[in-house]
């Protein structure tokens, strides 16, 4: 069995990559300090999976402790999902975010090139992409011009993969970008952390679904769209999971630096995801336009035909069928 760190392994993107690497018969180590999930998850994790999950309680920070753990573990491969991801969080916080994003990066770099371990996959976002390209995006396409601090964590710990992997041949780093990720496991088990009030799309659905919530405020009604909202590549979260086992499978995590987009291909509009919503569900949901939101590109979707190609990963599901299940 093989045993591949994953930090930020606690969290809704890394739950369902330790689902899938069990499934395919790796040793996942989870590496996450909690400070957006909750520890609860961990018996979630074990009771979908039946196998005893093994996770430290480390902020990637600590580098002390960090390398304590990878002393212990004969590993080559590290999943790094460990962030934080709030748009509107990063705006009031910047600092926090440059603090935690990039700094835990760095001081996990230091100590993976310490303990010679120099394969990993990086968890990015469609974010980085600059919002003026053609569409659709495509892995080549231009990055940069960040509309927020998040993004711009995200752009500049892509930055710091490029130049690592330049200057130093030893390294095989993998940044997936990914699209917008929605869903979770079908035993319902594992959620997209959703205290409070969501910023999300279908998370915000959710609640006014359940009536926690009265309506949806639709942001902005007169984009150049099709139906005047915004579009975006919405990817159920088991085909994000799934692509992270092709890289380690196919891919072989190649030498030097590899992009890949993980998105569907196919943009939806928020009417279309509430109609799609309605419609698997069998339930109105109540809407209001409401002014653009700032910071949101008018259209996002991927060319996601170098990760087929290369890896012989595509996504499975479609937005009708990422909705299964949504309310379980
Ligand atoms: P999440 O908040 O559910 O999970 C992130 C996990 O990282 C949490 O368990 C948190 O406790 C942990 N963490 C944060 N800072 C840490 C630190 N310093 N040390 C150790 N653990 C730490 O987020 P997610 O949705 O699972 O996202 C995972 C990654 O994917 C993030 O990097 C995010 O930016 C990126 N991403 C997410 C989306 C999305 O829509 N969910 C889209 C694009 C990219
Ligand atoms: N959106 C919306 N109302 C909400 C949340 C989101 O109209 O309450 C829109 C948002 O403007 C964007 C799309 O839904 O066009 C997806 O937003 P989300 O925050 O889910 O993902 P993003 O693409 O911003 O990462």
């Amino acid at each position: 069995m093989k045993n591949i760190f994953i930090s930020g392994g606690a969290g809704y993107i890394g739950t369902h990559c330790v689902i899938s690497l069990i499934k395919s018969g790796y040793s996942p180590i989870i590496l996450d300090n909690f400070s957006s999930s909750h520890k609860s998850v961990i018996k979630k994790l074990q009771i979908i999976s039946g196998k005893r999950v093994k996770f430290y309680n480390v902020d990637l920070r600590d580098k002390k402790k960090l390398r304590s753990i990878f002393k212990k573990h004969s590993c080559e491969i590290v999943i790094h999902c460990a962030g934080f991801k709030s748009v509107e969080k990063s705006i009031e916080k910047p600092i926090s975010y440059f603090d935690n994003n990039i700094g835990s990066t760095l001081s996990l770099l230091e100590c993976m090139k310490d303990q010679k371990i120099f394969k990993i996959i990086f968890s990015s976002s469609a974010t980085v992409y600059n919002d003026s390209q053609p569409l659709p995006l495509k892995e080549n396409s231009k990055i940069g011009k960040t509309q927020n601090p998040y993004g711009n964590t995200k752009y500049i710990i892509e930055r710091i993969l490029m130049d690592l992997a330049k200057n130093d041949s030893r390294w095989s780093i993998s940044i997936a970008r990914y699209f917008n990720p929605i869903s979770s496991h079908e035993s319902g088990l594992l959620k997209e952390n959703s205290n409070g009030v969501p910023n999300n799309l279908i998370p915000y659905i959710i609640k006014v679904a359940q009536k926690k919530l009265p309506y949806l405020k639709v942001f902005g009604k007169n984009y150049k769209t099709k139906d005047g909202t915004c579009i975006r590549d919405y990817i159920h979260v088991t085909d994000l999971a799934d692509g992270h086992l092709a890289l380690l499978k196919n891919n072989k995590l190649k030498k030097g630096l590899n992009i890949y987009n993980f998105g569907t291909g196919k943009g939806s509009s928020v009417l279309e995801v509430i109609k799609a919503f309605e419609k698997q569900n069998k339930i109105s949901i109540p809407y209001k336009y409401t002014k653009r939101r700032p910071g949101d590109v008018a259209v996002s979707y991927c060319d996601p035909k170098k990760a087929f190609k290369e890896l012989n990963w595509k996504a499975n599901f479609n937005l009708q069928n990422s909705l299964i299940d949504i309310l379980k």
